[in-house]
């Protein structure tokens, strides 16, 4: 980025300590809205990426979407309380800014928002968005509260970084259906771009979560991926018993030494409602926990040419 503007918003870089990256980092709504105010003026496409950081290259290969489409990335890393419950893994969610910015650097024209809790939720903040309905099946029904964390902090970010596009991962499906619906019933004028899961070399699902898993259940959390693998190829073979192939998925869990599934679900891709006879396009999804580690896991099933 080679404008004025932009020149004189990077002379605030916020350098941390060892860091020998370049990323500005901005911690404050104020910050963000000026360099935002820049960018506009200086009529550059805007790209977001929201996380909550410890990011992995799930989180990178969003980040490179946002490069190839817009001028300017800001990716905005921040555990959002609102969208755990009490009893939900907050207190202990990975964060290490420093290895996150380690992670982005030699990537151009990023930005990074990293804002505390309070300067998101100041003393008497009160609004929250309630989520569409696609947001009250499956992980709706084991989270009550999250999709409404997790719009309303969406919703504030869109709002902020007012941004030409948003890039969200496959891998939260029932997430962005909810993210997209929001954007559409209350005309946010910022087009959500989807990016498909990444996987580890064996088919894991990357998620910053992975890290609580010991060796032991890194083998057990395969079995999700395996289940995944085993339902495409029976609908492939021409099942059509949706009921059926849920049983089996369960006992492949099982089998596999989850130790609690919260769901395994074979749905319509833009209602998720469940299916019972199966007809192409469906979305299998997954949610178990691995030991104390909840992990989820998809996969769209279309018809193929
Ligand atoms: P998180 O930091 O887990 O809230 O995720 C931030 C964004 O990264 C969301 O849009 C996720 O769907 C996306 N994401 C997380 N893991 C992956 C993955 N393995 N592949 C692609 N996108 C991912």
């Amino acid at each position: 980025m080679s404008d004025d503007g932009t020149k004189l918003f990077l002379g605030k870089l916020y350098k941390l300590m060892t860091v020998t990256t370049t990323i500005p980092v901005l911690g404050t709504i104020a910050e963000l809205r000026s360099l935002v105010k820049t960018l506009n003026k200086n009529a550059k496409l805007i790209g977001v990426v929201p996380t909550m950081g410890a990011l992995h290259a799930g989180h990178l290969s969003l980040v490179s979407e946002s490069q190839r489409h817009t001028d300017a990335t800001i990716v905005t890393i921040f555990v959002n309380p609102s969208q755990f419950s009490p009893t939900e893994d907050l207190a202990k969610y990975p964060q290490d800014l420093r290895a996150d910015l380690e992670k982005l650097a030699g990537a151009g024209d990023i930005f990074v928002f990293a804002p505390s809790a309070a300067e998101m939720y100041p003393a008497g903040f009160s609004t929250t968005i309630t989520p569409p309905n696609v947001g009250k099946l499956l992980e709706g029904e084991f989270r009550p509260t999250h999709f409404a964390g997790v719009a309303t902090v969406v919703l504030k970010l869109l709002n902020l970084t007012r941004a030409d596009f948003a890039f969200f991962g496959q891998k939260d499906f029932q997430q962005r259906l909810v993210v997209q619906k929001m954007v559409e019933d209350l005309n946010v004028p910022t087009e959500i771009r989807v990016c498909p899961i990444v996987r580890e070399a064996d088919g894991l699902a990357m998620s910053s979560r992975n890290i609580y898993l010991s060796a032991e259940e890194r083998e057990i959390a395969l079995s999700l991926y395996r289940t995944l693998e085993f339902v495409e190829a029976e609908i492939r073979d021409g099942q059509r018993d949706g009921y059926q192939l849920v049983v089996e998925m369960r006992q492949r869990l099982i089998d596999g030494g989850v130790t609690r599934i919260d769901y395994a679900a074979i749905a319509d891709p833009h209602s998720l409602e469940t299916v019972e006879t199966i007809q192409l396009p469906v979305v299998v999804l997954l949610a178990a926990y691995v030991g104390k580690t909840r992990l989820i896991d998809n996969r769209l099933i279309a018809l193929t040419d």
